[in-house]
């Protein structure tokens, strides 16, 4: 059977004729007036074949012949005639072509017979021809732009191809914040640093008179979605003046030129409406080291850059405009940015602690109506390491889970199940297993699950689960007492018997390794090389940190990552690497094989209810008996 596309509509064909027909007439117009002009006005009367003419040479009958090219006009000695009755025509002018391999006896030929020989340049262009050849192809291309412009203008818009050096409006967002601290949640630090800014900017004379110097460049730094642009906002908001907005990457958008003469024209404008303030969110598109790019130079980039740095030295002392800029990677930013007068001043914006986290739910679960069983502080517990991003994201998600359950409130489980999609992916729901593979997920979430109620440092065990996500195919949830900035050995040495359980579990009942633990065995990996490199928890190397990798290659900066340590002991630091993991595994085999009964009790719930958390999953693994 073949499949053909459906026929288009009569629609589709119409608007395709009618351009096609356009470009078409250009096309053939360009053409055709070329070959008439070249060609038409010196037609002589009849073209004859070539070897019809070296004959006609032979036998003396050609009085004369010019040649131009491959082309031969000639004239006979004699009147020659061509068709028969009405038809016949008498003539003595001729042409003919050379054949493209060449006739070289045809020079003697000529010569040979009395033939007058005249020679003319290969191309005899008049400057009408001239000018319409040249002229055509750009008349040719205007009409493309023409329709193009005429494309743009019938959608209605400044924007495009011909916007840009036009439209002033457009070249960025003037408001002012439209926020305040308040839609901030967390992030204090941030926020009493920048409250000096906003004093400055409602009162930029109070300043002067204690002669302080005013701030100029800000640079917030952070990780993505922890409210570096939305605090930006509320600078401006609190402050209540012009903020003139616009990032890094719109300006990379822009053509050669542009970008540089936007940044001149965002600055005349807010200094004339000072005090303002300006931001440029993610500095680092921008800002990125010149010269240091791979691939290439790229040079719109450093001369909006230079502009961008010419404008900020060019702040007069009394001028009350604050640039504020936004990046979550300050390590490739080009050190001219940092210098004194620039963005000196540098805001660290970090993940939010767990109280910043219940600041943040409670923000965002405000203008929704939670479910009695929903404990804020709790899930702040539960979501380290999420961003205030996420975490509205969160909120998000279960409240569309509880519109399809067809709930009034956002129920504990609908948020339960929105922080299994933000971290676990998508559930897999129509996903089809055999029996087999079920009872390997679950005997290797088991191995976790028990691995980690065991032991004694580990972080207290959440929830086991076997419900496919599109990021895995099971999980086995810890969540920590509180959050921890300092890793203890003995942790970390749990938490890598934990990773090690999962595979453990299939070792011992199944007898076999499955493909199933290549994420835990990489993140163990991982760890345990920072535990050596870093931490100094390596036997041999107790006291020495040999520096972590750095891979930063495509962000210029350190090309190749470096490694500050010889052969040798990159061979040590491997041992003990390999030490570390076999030894996680042992313990981990270990457990699991004085608490068998316990695994299987495990493995039987699990396959039976797929998840299991709380009191239940406490019942089967029993109180925590640390060894
Ligand atoms: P960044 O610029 O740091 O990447 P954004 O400011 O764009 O992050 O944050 C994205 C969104 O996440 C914000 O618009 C806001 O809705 C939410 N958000 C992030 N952090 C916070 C926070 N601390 N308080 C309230 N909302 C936040
Ligand atoms: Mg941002
Ligand atoms: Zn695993």
């Amino acid at each position: 059977m073949t499949v053909s596309p459906p026929p288009p509509s009569p629609m589709d064909q119409k608007k395709g004729l009618g351009r096609r027909a356009l470009l078409a007439i250009v096309l053939t117009l360009s053409v055709g007036i070329g070959s008439v002009y070249l060609y038409g006005p010196r037609e002589p009367d009849v073209r004859i074949d070539y070897d019809v003419f070296r004959s006609e040479v032979q036998k003396g009958g050609v009085a004369s012949v010019s040649v131009q090219g491959e082309r031969i006009d000639g004239v006979f000695a004699k009147k020659h005639a061509k068709g028969e009755g009405k038809d016949k025509v008498e003539y003595t002018k001729f042409y003919t072509f050379l054949p493209s391999f060449g006739d070289p006896q045809l020079l003697g030929l000529l010569v040979a017979n009395d033939v007058s020989l005249a020679t003319r340049p290969r191309e005899r262009s008049g400057w009408i021809s001239t000018l319409l050849i040249t002229l055509l192809p750009m008349l040719f291309i205007g009409g493309l732009f023409y329709m193009q412009y005429k494309r743009l203008r019938g959608q209605g818009g400044a924007g495009g191809l011909f916007g840009i050096g036009k439209s002033k409006a457009s070249l960025y967002d003037k408001s002012r914040g439209g926020k305040t601290f308040e839609d901030v949640g967390g992030a204090s630090g941030a926020k009493d640093e920048l409250r000096e800014i906003i004093t400055f900017l409602k009162d930029p004379g109070r300043l002067s008179k204690l002669g302080g110097k005013p701030p100029k460049g800000v640079l917030l730094v952070g990780p993505p979605g922890t409210g570096k642009t939305l605090l930006a906002r509320a600078v401006a908001g609190e402050a209540d003046v012009p903020f003139y907005s616009t990032s890094g990457s719109a300006f990379m958008e822009m053509f050669v030129g542009v970008g540089a003469s936007r940044v001149r024209s965002m600055f005349e404008d807010a200094k004339k409406n000072a005090p303002a303030m300006i931001f440029i969110d993610e500095l680092d598109s921008i800002g990125r080291k010149r010269g240091a790019g791979l691939g290439g130079g790229h040079d719109e980039r450093e001369q909006t850059l230079n502009q961008l740095l010419n404008e900020m030295d060019g702040f007069e002392p009394n001028e009350k405009v604050v640039v504020m800029s936004a990046t979550n990677r300050p390590d490739v930013l080009d050190p001219a940015l940092l210098r004194p007068g620039r963005f000196d001043r540098r805001i660290t914006v970090e993940l939010p602690s767990r109280a910043d986290r219940t600041e943040i739910l409670t923000l965002y679960a405000a203008n929704k109506p939670m479910a009695e069983d929903v404990d804020l502080d709790e899930l702040s517990r539960a979501t380290a390491g999420f961003s205030g991003a996420d975490l509205e994201n969160l909120l998000n998600e279960a409240t569309l889970y509880a519109m399809r359950e067809e709930r009034d409130a956002v129920a504990a489980s609908d948020i339960e199940r929105a922080r299994d999609k933000v971290t676990l992916g998508l559930e897999r729901k129509g996903m089809s297993m055999t029996e087999e593979e079920k009872r390997l997920i679950a005997c290797h979430e088991g191995g976790h699950a028990l691995a980690a109620a065991r032991l004694a440092h580990a972080d207290p065990l959440h929830k086991v689960s076997i419900i496919p996500h599109s990021r895995s195919l099971g999980a086995t949830l810890q969540l920590p007492e509180d959050e921890r900035h300092v890793f203890r050995k003995n942790y970390l040495k749990d938490r890598l018997a934990v990773m090690m359980g999962g595979r453990a579990a299939e070792v011992m009942l199944h007898g076999t390794f499955t493909s199933g633990a290549a994420s835990d065995l990489h993140e163990a990996t991982v760890l345990a090389r920072r535990m050596v490199l870093e931490w100094g928890m390596g036997e041999a190397f107790s006291h020495v940190a040999l520096g972590g990798e750095r891979r930063n290659v495509f962000l210029g900066g350190e090309i190749a990552s470096r490694r500050e340590y010889s052969e040798e002991t990159a061979h040590l630091v491997d041992n003990e690497v390999k030490r570390l993991l076999d030894e996680a595994f042992e313990r981990a085999s270990r457990i699991l094989k004085d608490n068998r009964p316990v695994l299987e009790r495990l493995i039987d719930a699990l396959l039976e209810h797929e998840e299991i958390s709380g009191p239940a999953l406490a019942e089967i693994v029993g109180p925590a008996d640390p060894q």
